[in-house]
């Protein structure tokens, strides 16, 4: 058994923005269940603080002359113990984890996660004498990067492991900002923080930490490329021995159509035909015509590049003509929200979207949907595939990361031997991605083929236990590495 401190900006139900968050409210749960003693580091965001029952404040310290409290909860609904890292002047505010009210990023978050870097460092090095030191030290993305770079400065210290959620986003501030936070000075080099003149977050990750993973193995190959490497990837394949990925799971209390308490009419493998209650009551929800046979098509995304919105868009005057509904949940560039909105206000009765971030509606659309769109231009993992899986809506997605890991074509060669679960585009194109919606509409039309299908997608294991386990022997080998 190891102690394992695992540190996130974000995590479920207490605060999510995206996978990341999933992420952290899942795997320290099944890290517990298979018998690691874990403590979840959170900052406390008001919104967390609201939704905890139980606090109790553990240690008192400050940094950069900002008093900081380590306050003691639980991850509601499970028996994680949770440290919320609670500094009030930075992280006491309305708005985002990441960015304010008018959607631009915190102007101090390099100080707001510098903080939450240092409390992290202080108690994986137990100087607030918590009777608990860790192993391992678990960081996650950008805002945990100075950890394992500060750490690297420490005698007896513990593992550190850093997983990459999204390179594309590095944290990346000017060299003041260095200076300002007074970080050491053997760390500023090519090698260390330094990146092109800039202080870079994700870098005290890549370039410190025992081990480093990415969430599919698909991406971990790709980011040692310069097409998604960001300039780092040199940096990675330097460490390849080091990088591995470990696919994200799903988290069966949340995701489970047979228990799903925000559907209409809750199924599985076994009541598949139920499904398509659901369909006929967003139907009827959005004022669409309600008809079990139409072909619904569902998304539930960040509106960024990312998603592949560029080719949807191009691909929507062609969707639309076709004989089916669109559904699209979703929050991000406001030129994708506006660009979104107002089409569906010439196809009121078959294209709806909904601007916002909305659990119910996110639950409710992966019921609903027969199919599901994820045409993204790079995927570290991708939730929503999985969550479609699991709910039988058929993912339609471009062959990378994540999405290349576990969705698998329905050619005819796979469909036959029973592994096809969902459509693979060739390349990431409005060719492809047309071409990939018409075959899923053949295929739809054939019902005993789409059943099997849905039942191939339903089958998938996708269970955090599996990653858990892979993490766990991970975090031996980083503790096998650590030369302290
Ligand atoms: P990313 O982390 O790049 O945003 P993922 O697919 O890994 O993408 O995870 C996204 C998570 O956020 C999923 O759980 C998805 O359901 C959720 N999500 C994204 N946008 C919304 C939204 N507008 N409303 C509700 N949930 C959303």
């Amino acid at each position: 058994m190891s102690k394992i401190l695992f540190i996130s900006s974000e995590a479920f139900p207490l605060i999510k923005t995206g996978g990341l968050g999933d992420v952290a409210g899942s795997l320290p749960t099944a890290l517990l269940k298979q018998s690691q003693n874990v403590r979840l580091l959170l900052p406390a965001y008001p919104e967390v603080l609201y939704k905890i029952k139980e606090k109790k404040i553990r240690a008192s310290t400050s940094f950069y002359n900002q008093p900081v409290d380590i306050v003691e909860t639980r991850l509601p609904g499970t028996q994680l113990r949770v440290w919320l890292v609670d500094c009030p002047s930075v992280y006491h505010r309305p708005g985002g984890p990441y960015i304010d009210e008018r959607g631009h990023p915190w102007h101090d978050n390099a100080l707001r996660f510098a903080i939450f870097c240092h409390t992290a460092v202080a108690i994986a090095m137990n100087q607030f004498k918590l009777k608990w030191q860790p192993d391992v030290v678990h960081c996650n993305d950008w805002q945990t990067g100075l950890v394992p770079a500060l750490l690297s400065l420490q005698k007896k210290r513990p593992a550190t492991v850093f997983t990459i959620h999204n390179l594309a986003y590095q944290g990346l501030f000017d060299q003041q900002t260095f200076d300002d936070l007074q970080l050491p000075e053997q760390l500023w080099h090519m090698d260390g923080l330094e990146f092109h003149n800039q202080l870079s977050f994700i870098k005290g990750g890549l370039a410190y930490a025992d081990r480093i993973t990415t969430v599919s193995p698909t991406y971990a190959e790709e980011i040692c490329q310069p097409e998604m490497g960001y300039g780092l990837d040199g940096l990675l394949s330097y460490r390849k021995q080091k990088l591995s990925g470990i696919l994200n799971g799903v988290n069966e209390k949340y995701w489970n159509p047979g228990t799903d308490f925000h559907l209409v009419q809750k199924y599985n493998q076994k009541s598949l035909n139920k499904k398509s209650l659901n369909k006929t009551a967003l139907q009827e929800e959005f004022l669409f015509d309600v008809d079990a046979s139409i072909p619904m098509i569902g998304m539930v995304s960040r509106l960024v590049e990312q998603k592949g919105l560029d080719i949807i868009l191009q691909a929507l005057p062609r969707l639309l003509s076709m004989p089916l509904q669109l559904v699209i949940l979703g929050t991000g560039d406001l030129h994708f929200e506006m660009l979104l909105s107002e089409i569906a206000q010439h196809y009121p009765d078959r294209f709806k979207v909904v601007i916002g971030y909305n659990e119910l509606l996110a639950h409710k659309i992966e019921a609903a949907s027969d199919i599901y769109l994820m045409p993204s231009t790079f995927e570290p993992c991708g939730l929503n595939q999985l969550y479609s899986l699991r709910y039988g809506t058929l993912p339609i997605v471009t062959p990378v990361g994540g999405l290349a890991d576990t969705v698998i074509n329905a050619s005819d060669k796979n469909i036959k031997n029973k592994s096809a679960n969902g459509f693979v585009l060739k390349e990431h194109s409005l060719t492809a991605l047309l071409n990939s919606i018409h075959h899923a509409l053949e295929l739809y039309a054939q019902a005993d083929t789409w059943r099997q299908l849905q039942v191939n997608a339903m089958n998938c294991d996708h269970s955090w236990g599996k990653s858990a386990h892979q993490y766990i022997k991970l975090y031996q080998q980083a503790i096998t590495d650590n030369p302290a």
